[in-house]
């Protein structure tokens, strides 16, 4: 598996850094965002190191289709209201002009009642 020595979410796939878990399997590793936007607010990753999305190619149609199928069922878990209602919103921040702080590739999922301290 590819890792970056110098990524902080490397370094949370590997443990190295504690996060709080949502859901791990071999390939993903979910975990609530330290700072979050709203009631529900996780991030989705995989444990190979990938900068961002503009670095995916048609070798990640697996692992990015496994992790946006999980999106909606943690979504659920962890406390989004049933759609149409309630729902969540989905964000991959991508570069820097696309508001990525974090240079290893995650899917956001916030949700929850309203109102949310952003977005
Ligand atoms: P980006 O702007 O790159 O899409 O978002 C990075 C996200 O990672 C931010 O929402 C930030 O709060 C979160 N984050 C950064 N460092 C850590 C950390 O060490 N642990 C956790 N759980 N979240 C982090
Ligand atoms: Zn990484």
């Amino acid at each position: 598996m590819s890792t970056d020595a110098n990524c902080i979410f490397c370094k949370i796939a590997e443990g190295k850094i504690p996060s709080s878990k949502v859901y791990e399997d071999e390939d993903i590793l979910v975990f609530h965002d330290i700072n979050p936007w709203a009631p529900v607010h996780f991030l989705l990753i995989p444990k190979q190191h990938i900068a961002s999305m503009a670095h995916v190619g048609p070798e990640h149609t697996e692992i990015l289709g496994r992790m946006m199928a999980l999106a909606p069922q943690l979504a659920k878990q962890q406390g989004c209201e049933p759609y149409p209602e309630g729902g969540f919103r989905i964000i991959i921040n991508t570069g820097v002009q696309g508001m990525q702080e974090v240079h290893h590739l995650h899917i956001h999922v916030i949700g929850g009642p309203r109102p949310w301290k952003k977005g």
